[in-house]
């Protein structure tokens, strides 16, 4: 298929890099890990295939580690975007290990601040924006008189699952914002009253063509996905359109190879505005791998390989991902969910092998495929009403 090895510098203990590496074993295309430990998901499921071609054992944010994992591939790629970019730079630099996407867009993207800038410069829709210099009230009393209550502080790095996001709903809680976000760069965006939140995911090839999968409807539960619907359940067919053009004029502003996860905010007019975007495999895409015709993992590996694509199209008329979150370190409520779940008609349970359950924690997902929407929410209404609540 492709001779060149694949590095993946995995998040500690992260799912995405697990599903990409499942996704490569098909294609028979060779993988090195860098994560945290023996047992990272990732590893559990890749064998090294030669003692040179060891997995390495340390942090995506590790310069040496980063350029001991450089050294045994031919391509580098992430599963998540708050890795060291200046040593990627490094590596892309000395030419011998192509690196994908490219660390510019990489560090543009890990700061939210700059990846919004950047957006607003090419004519990508987006909410509202203002700079926080310094985390001083002054600071932010001047982005509520430029961008009202409620107002959305956020930090400009290292933020995942809302945790780095401040939702501001009145003057008196400017105190506890800063309290809540401190020693962190930040910046404010202006609240968007939105309907839904969609998400596409976008693949782009090394030649910097794009393709969209279909739109999807995200459900959030405090600040976590918890539920994708796709397609996107809309009366409006120019909304799925919409969506999707929105998301690629995106992706097309951005330079290198894989796959690009949008998250979009639709508003009750149908306006639609980016929110963010992730350089890499995305949450929202996970139903990709049942109910498309080529997965997200596998049509990124085919982008930074620089092999064909596969079509992004549906191969199931709906389906929906239910995210399994873990509620406490006590795993064995998820684990009964899920035995019931294997009876459900065209679910398909992915666990992701952590070594940890922890409150709040990804430990799983499920994809449920129909032959139309009907049908798909009746198969999943009976798993939602015995779903542990993860949150308490
Ligand atoms: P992720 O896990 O997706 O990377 P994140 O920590 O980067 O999340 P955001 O995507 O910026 O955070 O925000 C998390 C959620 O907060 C969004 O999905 C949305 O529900 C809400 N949100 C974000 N920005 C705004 C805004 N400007 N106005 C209203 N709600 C917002
Ligand atoms: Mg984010
Ligand atoms: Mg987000």
């Amino acid at each position: 298929m492709s001779d060149k090895i694949v590095g993946i510098l995995g998040k500690r203990g992260g799912q995405l890099g697990r599903m990409l590496v499942a996704s490569a074993s098909l294609l028979n295309v060779k993988v090195v890990i860098l994560d945290v430990g023996e047992n990272a998901p990732a590893k559990q499921i890749l064998a090294p295939i030669k003692p040179e071609l060891a997995h390495v054992d340390g942090s995506f944010t590790d310069a040496q580690k980063i350029l001991e994992l450089a050294k045994k591939v031919d391509i580098l790629t992430v599963e998540i975007e708050h890795v060291d970019a200046d040593v990627l730079d490094e590596v892309a630099q000395a030419r011998k290990v192509q690196v994908h996407p490219s660390p510019s867009t990489i560090r543009l993207i890990q700061d939210k601040y700059n990846q919004k800038k950047h957006l607003q410069k090419a004519g990508i829709a987006i909410t509202e924006f203002f700079e926080i210099p310094e985390p001083t009230p002054e600071a932010i009393h001047a982005a509520i008189d430029k961008l009202g209550l409620p107002l959305m502080v956020k930090s400009r790095t290292l933020a995942y699952d809302g945790r780095g996001n401040f939702p501001l709903r009145h003057i008196s809680q400017i105190e506890e914002a800063l309290a809540a976000l401190k020693d962190r760069p930040l910046y404010a965006e202006k609240w968007v009253n939105f309907e839904r939140e969609i998400a596409v995911m976008v693949v782009r090839t090394v030649k910097g063509a794009v393709a969209s999968y279909p739109a999807v409807e995200t459900v959030h539960m405090d600040n976590i996905c918890l539920l994708t619907f796709a397609p996107l359940r809309s009366s409006d067919p120019a909304t799925i359109a919409n969506a999707q053009s929105l998301a690629e004029s995106a992706i097309l502003t951005f330079e290198g190879a894989g796959i690009f996860g949008v998250e979009l905010f639709q508003l009750p007019d149908g306006i639609l505005y980016v929110n963010e975007i992730a350089p890499r495999p995305h949450n929202s895409g996970h139903y990709t791998i049942e109910a498309c015709e080529t997965s997200q993992y596998e049509n990124h590996l085919r982008a930074i390989l620089n092999l064909p694509l596969g079509s992004t199209s549906l191969k199931a008329p709906s389906s929906v991902m239910l995210n399994l979150i873990g509620g406490s370190s006590d795993m064995s409520q998820l684990t009964s969910f899920v035995g019931n779940a294997l009876s459900v008609p065209g679910a398909a349970i992915h666990m992701y092998g952590k070594s940890e359950c922890r409150k709040g924690r990804k430990m799983g997902h499920l994809t449920i495929v129909g032959d139309s929407d009907a049908q798909v929410n009746d198969r999943l209404r009976p798993l939602l009403s015995q779903l542990p609540n993860p949150m308490t």
